[in-house]
């Protein structure tokens, strides 16, 4: 059986931007105090900073060093480790989906819904791709007496200057 991570590819009507993203209702601090909330979290001043950055606006992807330079441009008050703490307990709750790339950089996605992604070699952008495309080619081939848990497809893409011509290996 596939779990409730693993909708069923007949469910056309899916929105790679998922469906609890609401951002143009209301005050912005209270649906952000009110997510935390309803996810059981405690909406600490930390946490609300944070949730600020991270939910306040379209869906995104970022690294944990790159919510501590937003946080501090925004005068949010918070060291790495904390964070971390809050992205860890984010993901927890379900607010936050993590992407590793590259073997072993996490990405945060603030799009819980099941979907995939490709991962620019040039500039490591991050851009969804809806889970449909994919994932009934990714489960042909899986043992009869196994079920599938989770489809995660990281797909590596890099920009084309020219017809022909790629831009040489980043690595
Ligand atoms: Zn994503």
């Amino acid at each position: 059986m596939l779990g409730p991570e693993f909708p069923p590819f007949s469910s056309g009507s899916r929105s790679s931007t998922g469906s609890a993203h609401r951002p143009s209702e209301g005050c912005p601090i209270a649906a952000v105090r009110e997510r935390l909330r309803r996810s059981g979290l405690r909406p600490t001043r930390q946490r609300m900073g944070l949730g600020i950055l991270l939910f306040g606006k379209e869906h995104r992807h970022l690294s944990a060093e790159t919510l501590f330079s937003e946080a501090q441009r925004a005068k949010v008050n918070v060291s790495l480790a904390t964070i971390y703490n809050c992205l860890h307990a984010f993901t927890e709750a379900g607010l936050l989906r993590t992407v590793i790339v590259d073997g072993q950089q996490v990405i945060w996605d603030t799009n819980t819904s099941h979907h995939h992604h490709f991962v620019c070699d040039q500039d490591g952008s991050v851009i969804d791709v809806p889970a449909m495309v994919i994932d009934q080619s990714a489960i042909n081939g899986v043992p009869d007496d196994m079920d599938v848990v989770d489809v995660q497809v990281i797909m590596r893409v890099r920009p084309i200057l020219q017809r022909g011509h790629r831009l040489p290996q980043s690595k």
